[in-house]
């Protein structure tokens, strides 16, 4: 078996998972929203099932995916792609490995971020490329030139940012991703821009795009999900964003990973992006509001909350709260004696990390993060 995947384990969202349908504890650790979705993204996708054709649809996707796409991105974020640069995949999972493997040749470094998600490591080492991290510090999170400049070398061809950031739940701010595309012009770097969160942001902020700024529109792979525009994670469907050069490239590792999307979803995600801006602008106060009561419960309960700008998540920061132990055993704690499942944020580092941060996932019913947070003050093992 290749070494890379017989040293490592299952993924901490299908751990935890498994764990709290064992269980039966309040699953707020895996980022998925409780509800159904815009039903019109539904009916379409049904609706597409029994009337438009099942078979393979063309590899880069559906023309009508790819056109709502660029419309999307006109639209809300002022964006002038068009259909032709952009590539329909099976979520934003295998956008990102498909511009990895795409630009990636054996030896290159990778600039990352940490906290990371934790695809992008193995996809990285599985592509031939060497991952260099820019570690950033709770509770703020900031990206700073010198960080960057320390982690360049000869061999750095790519740098690879989520923005929005999961787990931190933080935005770049324009100064931020001002001084990234600086950075990446001056060394002649590849931007490979996660987006996936863009249109779950609070207090209303807005979303900027890397691929906008100056110099980047030719050298940035911007990649989005559905599953996040529409609290819809298990459509898995995705896309990525470049320019002509690039975008042939990106299509060439597509066609051999997963050649392409069920017809369906893609039919309902074209017609979701087209239709449904008022159901997303309504999701954003939801979860909001999600992210307050969970935040204002946590607080009572004596946790030191960690702000949330954007994404389903927001943290607590174990040792601000005067909890002695690491992030992992409070989750092994916090599912064991109180029946709530969350994430330990050490998952989302490579090396060196950081170990007293926990991860919440707010986009749920009142009820149940009533439920988790009455649990979780209840439980007395867990404040040792
Ligand atoms: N990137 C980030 C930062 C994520 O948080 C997620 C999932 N939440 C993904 C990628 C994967 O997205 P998808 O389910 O569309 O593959
Ligand atoms: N991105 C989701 C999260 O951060 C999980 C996705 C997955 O389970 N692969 O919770």
């Amino acid at each position: 078996m290749n070494p890379l995947y017989a040293r490592m384990g299952t993924t901490i969202f299908e751990a935890m998972s498994a764990r709290a349908r064992e269980t039966g504890a309040i699953n707020l650790g895996q980022g998925f929203a409780d509800g159904r979705g815009p039903d019109a993204v539904l009916q379409a996708a049904a609706r597409a099932v029994l009337e438009k054709s099942n078979q393979y649809p063309p590899m880069p996707g559906l023309p009508e995916l790819r056109q709502a796409v660029a419309d999307h991105y006109l639209r809300h974020q002022g964006l002038d792609l068009v259909a032709e640069e952009v590539i329909v995949t099976s979520g934003a999972t295998e956008a990102l490995a498909a511009a990895l493997f795409a630009l990636i040749e054996p030896g290159d470094e990778v600039l990352c971020f940490q906290p990371l998600y934790d695809a992008y490591v193995p996809l990285i080492r599985q592509a031939g490329g060497i991952p260099r991290f820019v570690r950033l510090e709770p509770p703020g999170w900031r990206i700073d030139s010198a960080a960057l400049e320390a982690a360049i070398t000869a061999k750095t061809k790519l740098l690879l940012l989520n923005n929005p950031l999961n787990p931190a739940a933080t935005m770049c701010s324009a100064a931020e991703l001002a001084t990234i595309a600086d950075f990446c012009v001056a060394h002649d770097l590849i931007a490979i821009c996660d987006e996936v969160w863009e249109h779950v942001t609070f207090d209303g902020a807005r979303h900027l795009p890397l691929i906008g700024f100056p110099g980047m529109r030719d050298r940035t792979v911007k990649i989005g999900s559905a599953g996040k525009i529409f609290a819809l994670t298990g459509f898995k469907v995705g896309w990525m964003c470049a320019a002509p050069p690039l975008v042939r490239g990106l299509a060439k590792a597509h066609q051999f990973l997963t050649f392409t999307t069920p017809p369906n979803l893609q039919w309902a995600v074209a017609e979701g992006l087209a239709t449904q801006d008022d159901w997303v602008q309504q999701a954003r106060s939801r979860f909001q509001a999600g992210r307050d009561r969970l935040a204002a419960g946590l607080a009572s309960a004596g946790f030191a909350v960690l702000p949330s700008a954007a994404t389903y998540f927001l943290s607590v920061d174990l040792a601000a709260s005067g909890v002695t132990v690491d992030d992992t055993t409070f989750c092994d704690r916090l599912i064991d004696d109180a029946g709530v499942a969350a994430i330990p944020v050490s998952a989302f580092y490579a090396e060196e990390p950081v170990s007293h941060v926990v991860r919440f996932c707010f986009v749920k019913e009142n009820a149940t993060l009533d439920a988790a947070i009455d649990r979780i003050a209840a439980a007395n093992t867990l404040r040792r």
